[in-house]
């Protein structure tokens, strides 16, 4: 049976970027010590010597599994190729997306939003008529679109959030803006 992996996605903020360089992005997280050249998986690496330091956890502090010596669940940090379209990155069991326009909730989001995988998806609201791309409605950090995506493998919603180090690096290594969101999909 295929269960989740819970996670934090770091992705750009603009879902219509799509990136020129994926080497770069690799060499900077290398560089700050996110990850190792270890792979443990297909497209999947080790944590670095450094990734305790490159997230904030939050609540009382966590007994983080950082190798496969720690046994399963271990934190590790997947860099999948780029997505030809801007795709839903991933999302939590919990998120009700919102109408940006009106607020309204989007209950049984994936019953009404007919193209829910693809960000350039228009999602018509049903109380303002608005009309929005999908990657627009308000997933407030429990699900998000683009081309491409960093995965930090078991981290579980809102137990960590990415330090400024580490955002502004990848906002060095590919010149846009990023932010994050959780999935346990
Ligand atoms: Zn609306």
């Amino acid at each position: 049976m295929y269960t989740p992996v819970p996670r934090l996605i770091l992705h750009p903020a603009d879902p219509r970027y799509v990136p020129s360089d994926h080497n770069e992005i690799f060499k900077a997280l290398l560089a700050i010590g996110l990850l190792t050249e270890t792979t443990c998986d297909k497209h999947t690496y080790l944590a670095g010597k450094e990734f305790i330091n490159l997230l904030t956890f939050l609540g009382c502090s966590p007994e983080i599994k950082l190798s496969p010596q720690d046994g399963e669940n271990f934190c590790s940090i997947s860099i999948p190729g780029y997505h030809e379209d801007n795709m839903l990155l991933g999302y939590t069991s919990t998120i009700i997306p919102r109408c940006p326009a009106c607020k309204h909730k989007v209950n049984d989001w994936k019953q009404h939003i007919h193209d829910w995988k693809h960000g350039n998806h228009i999602y018509h609201c049903t109380e303002c008529q608005q009309q929005t791309p999908v990657a627009e409605l308000n997933w407030r950090q429990e699900g998000g679109y683009g081309h491409c995506a960093i995965i930090i493998n078991h981290i579980h919603p809102h137990e960590a959030v990415p330090a400024d180090k580490l955002l502004s690096t990848l906002q060095q290594a590919s010149q846009t803006e990023w932010v994050y969101c959780y999935a346990n999909n």
